[in-house]
């Protein structure tokens, strides 16, 4: 039998050696030596107007938890929970303006549009406007959904993110809605082999594109034939390739042999490209010798033809994107390697993925670049790579810059 115990109001006994009590919300020790009068829990008693009882005359406002105001009369405060803490602010700020312009005062009116009870980090219950009442998952997600509000009504992107980072993906012990799914951890030391792998098949797609037929020891021959450093557009965007008839044309009319030597060479590719046409695609996600693979779009989706067409709406655009497009692609694959901005050039591959897929472009064999570049998203260039320090230092300096150095004012006592 334990010697220990505490004592109920009841006068029932509870033996232990441990009394942790975390239940009560008190004021704080500064508020009781303001001086005003006190309620239980050292709560102060305002008046409608949420003035500090009997300094009515000296604009002294009394807000949140701190408040006691029975709104009724039955002996019943204002509750402590937040939408009270926001709605006795309101109230007393807008008493102040009131007071400053001379204007009538505005009486504190709860709107209390539900309650909400976390019990631990996976379970709750809510409780909204008398009518929806949930439990356990869906509590909880309404929880989310409040909050994240809350950081939005306070016009905080910053909060939001920093809110969804901790509750979704840092978490430790399974403690969130996702039940630990969306914030197991691993050691992204294991990704780095694949970091360094497709940083490196992006360097050599996109050298490709600066080498062409060239060699890639002789720079001097680099920028020719088969490059993206022509002057040939290379997208296979229908305006565009009706420019180069076009012009071919024009140019025909003024060389009549060149035509008739460029008709010859033209013929032949006809004649390769209908004997490809009629070669069948197949559908797989691997290269199998011998097939021809498919694209994921045999032709651009018409909305998809409409934004390109603005963007790239002549031949001068195109030739200056496929060579932006080169350097574009080289510096991801840099800092894919280097484990620089990793999330952010992972990100950009999946974006350039999409868009090389819906100009069709792209065939069914390489997709798994997305499924790459989602696993690559894991902070793989924290090991091994240079976000291991940048990304720190640009936190701090951009959060000191942004919202100041934090420092307690404070608790001296
Ligand atoms: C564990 C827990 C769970 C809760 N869950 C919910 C919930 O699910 N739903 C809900 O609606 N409500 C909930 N609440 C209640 C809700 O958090 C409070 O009602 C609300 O935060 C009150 O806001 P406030 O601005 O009055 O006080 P606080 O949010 O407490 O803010 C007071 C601030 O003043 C600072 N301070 C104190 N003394 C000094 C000083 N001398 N100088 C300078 N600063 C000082 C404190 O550090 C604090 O930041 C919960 C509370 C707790 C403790």
């Amino acid at each position: 039998m334990n010697k220990l115990h505490i004592v109920l109001k009841d006068g029932s006994k509870v033996p232990t050696n441990t009394l942790i009590w975390t239940a009560g919300v008190k004021g704080t020790s500064d508020a009781a030596d303001f001086g005003l009068e006190a309620a239980r829990g050292q709560r102060l008693y305002a008046n409608e107007y949420m003035q500090a009882k009997g300094y009515e005359d000296k604009d002294i406002y009394i807000v949140g938890d701190l408040v006691h105001y029975e709104e009724n009369g039955d002996g019943r405060p204002t509750p402590q929970i937040v939408q009270a803490a926001e709605q006795t602010a309101h109230t007393a700020a807008a008493n102040i303006v009131a007071k400053v312009k001379n204007t009538e005062k505005h009486e504190f009116k709860s709107n209390y549009q539900g309650f909400m009870v976390s019990i631990g980090s996976k379970w709750g219950v809510a409780n909204l406007m008398d009518k929806v009442h949930m439990a356990g998952f869906m509590a909880i997600v309404m929880k989310h959904i409040v909050n994240l509000k809350y950081f939005f009504d306070m016009r905080s992107g910053y909060y939001m993110f920093q809110y969804m980072m901790h509750e979704f993906f840092h978490i430790k012990n399974d403690r969130n809605v996702t039940r630990g799914h969306s914030s197991r951890y691993g050691n992204v030391l294991w990704s780095v082999p694949l970091r360094v792998f497709y940083g490196s098949m992006w360097l050599i797609e996109s050298s490709k594109k600066v080498v062409g037929n060239g060699h890639y020891l002789n720079p001097t021959s680099w920028f020719g034939d088969g490059s993206w450093f022509t002057d040939k557009v290379v997208f296979p965007f229908p305006w565009l390739q009706e420019q180069v008839t076009t012009g071919a044309s024009a140019a025909g009319a003024h060389a009549a042999e060149a035509t008739t030597a460029a008709t010859g060479a033209a013929g032949g590719a006809t004649d390769a490209a209908a004997a490809t046409a009629t070669q069948a695609t197949h559908f797989g996600f691997s290269y199998a010798f011998g097939e021809n693979p498919m694209p994921v779009f045999e032709k651009m989706p018409h909305w998809f033809s409409k934004i390109m067409e603005v963007m790239m709406p002549n031949q001068d655009v195109a030739l200056f994107m496929q060579k932006f497009m080169t350097f574009v692609e080289i510096g991801i694959a840099l800092a894919l390697i280097f484990g620089l901005f990793t999330w952010l050039a992972s990100a950009a591959t999946i974006g350039l993925t999409i868009v090389f897929c819906l100009s069709g472009m792209f065939y069914w064999v390489n997709i798994w670049f997305i499924f790459v570049a989602f696993a690559l998203m894991n902070g793989s260039g924290r090991a091994l790579g240079l976000d291991r320090w940048v990304i720190p230092w640009i936190q701090r300096t951009v959060g000191k810059w942004w919202y100041g150095t934090p420092r307690s004012i404070y608790g001296k006592k």
